[in-house]
């Protein structure tokens, strides 16, 4: 026999050949992207102004009517959409179909005052099941894989977005949702899970319960982690991977563009693929509102180009990245948006220097002596901010070098970040564990009126 064919559905020559869920659009030539992009736009810019009377407004006076859109800059032209306008006009002002031609109604429980509602036709369902089949593949998972998803099923867009998602791939779900941890560590290793689906905060909380439990879940079937919800960082992509014995990739999505799946890392690592057939992306100073160079850093601004429901024109996402469009070594076509350092809500200004939990983080995971959960405590003193980071100590760390340990985090923190803290640790424990999102920081600031 001669060489062997690659004549499976992959992508990419040599080591860098990767399995697709959509080969053909996942690698579409950027030109074909943007035609089709532009397309899709005007009509996404139609059913906003034809059915939501918000954007009609608003684009009237913008000058940027369906018939202006000639190119796909048109869209700066746009006005932004924000969080605040979805709470303005809850539940469903911002809807372009009747609630009842919808299919499903997700909610996420706003910090302060009314939730914010998002919907879907059975359209815009199939869309995002398609849309977490072709991230799962992405990261790593295949047809036939237990996926063990540990994210919370209800108005959260996680669990549900997860599930159909892997059903969609072909995959075996196992509809866990979040807590009874010890179940979950049971159950990854009585069935054979291959991927594992869950916040990075909770995933390092079942490696901890596996521990304790004296199971080790390396030599378990787990090979695929995809983790998001959160921001995290590289320093906990390798704590997780080491742990786990799993590739961790990052996975990202939010609920008022479509929940999870918006963009998804390959197994290269480099930067998430957000699909650009369903969503345009900008990158835009925060404060400005004009856009940054390819390559800088800038807020996320998304505007869905195939949502029937809830189109979204110019969603600001507070989340703070950068964008490259050269080639992925994967062979997929559509750009990399770099892992979010954080969220500009949960930006902290300490002392004048710009501060993101995940920066703290990275510092954190992997010193020795203290367990990568923690927390960030803000107050003020006087005038000034002042943070106060609460580690835990590693279980057997005799509590007399406690002391120790927290001068050298906090010399660290001074070293790589450029911020005066203070740092207490804790007993092993003693720091609360998330079932879903990790709460980074306690901001006992006065609340300005
Ligand atoms: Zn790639």
């Amino acid at each position: 026999m001669g060489a062997t064919t690659m004549m499976e559905v992959g992508l990419g020559t040599g080591a860098a050949m990767r399995y697709c869920f959509q080969p053909d659009v996942e690698t579409l030539p950027r030109e074909r992207l943007a035609d089709l992009q532009l397309e899709r736009l005007r009509a996404t810019v139609r059913n906003a102004y034809d059915n939501v009377p918000f954007h009609r407004a608003r684009l009237q006076k913008s000058g940027a009517t369906p018939d202006d859109i000639r190119s796909l800059d048109a869209v700066r032209r746009m006005p932004f959409t924000l969080k605040s306008d979805l709470r303005d006009h809850y539940p469903f002002g911002l809807f372009a179909r009747p609630v009842n031609a919808l299919a499903r109604l997700h909610a996420s429980s706003g910090t302060t005052g009314k939730p914010t509602v998002v919907g879907y036709t059975p359209d815009d369902l199939t869309t995002w099941a398609e849309l977490m089949a072709r991230s799962m593949a992405c990261a790593g998972a295949r047809p036939g894989d237990i996926v063990h998803n540990a994210y919370g099923y209800g108005l959260f867009t996680g669990g549900l977005g997860a599930h159909y998602g892997a059903e969609r791939l072909g995959a075996v779900v196992v509809p866990m949702s979040g807590g009874s941890t010890e179940r979950q560590v049971a159950l990854i290793v009585d069935f054979g899970a291959r991927v594992l689906c869950a916040t990075p905060s909770y995933a390092l909380a079942i490696a901890e319960v596996a521990e304790k439990q004296g199971v080790d879940l390396r030599q378990s079937a787990l090979k695929v982690g995809l983790f998001g919800a959160e921001p995290w960082s590289d320093a906990m992509r390798r704590e997780i991977e080491a742990r786990l014995g799993l590739s961790a990739v990052d996975i990202y999505g939010l609920s008022e563009i479509m929940g999870p799946g918006v963009a998804c890392e390959c197994e290269c690592k480099a930067g998430l693929h957000g699909w650009e057939d369903h969503f345009l992306f900008e990158v835009i100073d925060p404060d400005s509102g004009e856009a940054v160079p390819e390559g800088q850093l800038g807020e996320l601004v998304i505007t869905t180009l195939t949502k029937q429901a809830l189109p979204m024109l110019r969603y600001r996402t507070r989340d703070i990245t950068k964008v490259t469009t050269t080639p992925c070594e994967c062979g997929r076509t559509h750009l990399r948006i770099l892992r979010i350092t954080g969220r500009n809500d949960d930006m902290l200004i300490i002392r004048g220097v710009n501060v993101y939990p995940s920066q703290v983080e990275a510092v954190l995971v992997g010193l020795p002596d203290i367990a990568p959960h923690y927390q960030l405590v803000v107050e003020r003193r006087g005038s000034l901010d002042a943070v106060t980071v609460e580690v835990e100590a590693q279980p057997g760390t005799e509590p007399h070098v406690y002391d120790r340990i927290a001068q050298r985090v906090a010399h660290h923190i001074k070293s790589l970040i450029g911020i005066t803290a203070d740092v207490e640790v804790k007993q092993p424990g003693e720091i609360p564990r998330s079932q879903g999102k990790a709460v980074r920081v306690r901001d006992l600031r006065p609340k300005a009126n």
